[in-house]
């Protein structure tokens, strides 16, 4: 009688330690998970270069796949930092595909709101989706808008990008090189200049930091050698690097003179960071393809590059900052 009675007493304690076992497990998966629900993350909602994908006037084999219903379209270069803990969305760059890709971040990120836009530079795939914001559409109210000096006073002295100015729908917000800008406590950004056309403003590329988290985008550069940074330095000071990757090889234009529309081409930038070990290599994603470029489609280039360890960006690509 006592041996049954202990035996049911060493049962119910091993049930009571096992079964207190499982919740304590639940409860940290549980925690973790809600604090990456709560970190920001950033959205991939465009890899194209400036004139997106399929491109005005194109007849090659690239362009026909679109023209005929085989492809989709792929809509021009921008990221999202989305915060769900202040409900915020930032924009790096306002495209010619701004309405899309605003409804994207509706279904991505639907209880956080446009809080702001960083610009990049004045081409056109970097800034013209400003025009969503006026009168004939969606007419802001002093929205954010993160520029430099010279592209501040670009916006401010060009119609149309001045009535946005002059009508409030936008409010303009000095940058300066190097110079951080706090967008939460834990959350900030800071632009950096890079060497590249520079017509109408001055270019910069943006490294966002998150506590220990920070991710790097330069979708327009010249030349890596031209920049008076290492790219290599910098890619090792980060956990992501969103890099140039408009055109794959030197062969990719004919009838243009590809050195009046430098970048660095994927061949180039795969020969220099080859030495790299391969946790810098996984760091980089190619973004920014001019339509010509085979890393914009499933192709076997995007496979190629893919098994050297690097990344290809892809529109809904989700990268979660952590602390
Ligand atoms: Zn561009
Ligand atoms: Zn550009």
């Amino acid at each position: 009688m006592v041996n049954l009675l202990l035996r049911r007493l060493i049962i119910f304690m091993l049930g009571a330690c096992s079964g207190a076992e499982t919740p304590l497990q639940d409860q940290l998966a549980d925690k973790q998970s809600n604090s990456q629900r709560h970190s920001p993350f950033v959205l991939i909602l465009g890899i194209a270069q400036d004139a997106g994908y399929p491109q005005a006037n194109c007849e090659k084999e690239q362009c026909k796949k679109y023209w005929q219903g085989e492809e989709h379209a792929r809509y021009v270069s921008s990221i999202a930092l989305v915060d769900p803990s202040s409900q915020s969305v930032w924009l790096f760059d306002a495209t010619p595909d701004f309405k899309h890709q605003l409804q994207m971040l509706k279904i991505q990120a639907p209880e956080s709101s446009l809080t702001g836009i960083f610009l990049t530079h004045a081409h056109i795939g970097h800034y013209t989706g400003l025009m969503q914001l006026g009168h004939e559409v969606m007419s802001a109210s002093d929205l954010a808008v993160y520029a430099m000096p010279k592209m501040t006073t670009f916006l401010q002295t060009n119609g149309p990008w001045s009535q946005l100015v002059n009508y409030g729908n936008i409010s303009l917000q000095p940058l300066q090189a190097d110079q951080f800008i706090n967008l939460t406590s834990m959350l900030s950004v800071t632009p950096f200049l890079v060497p590249h056309r520079d017509e109408y403003s001055e270019t910069v590329g943006y490294k966002i930091q998150y506590g220990g988290s920070s991710l790097l985008y330069i979708p327009d550069i010249d030349k890596w050698e031209k920049w008076d940074r290492l790219i290599e330095n910098e890619i090792n000071k980060v956990n992501f690097a969103l890099l140039d990757g408009t055109f794959y090889d030197a062969n990719e234009l004919p009838g243009r003179n590809m050195s009046e529309i430098p970048h660095p081409f994927i061949q180039e930038s795969l020969v220099r960071f080859n030495s790299l070990p391969l946790s810098e290599k996984k760091k980089i994603m190619f973004i920014h393809f001019n339509h010509t470029n085979p890393l914009i489609l499933d192709s076997p280039e995007r496979e190629y590059v893919e098994k050297l360890g690097y990344r290809v960006a892809k529109e809904g690509d989700k990268i979660q900052l952590t602390m």
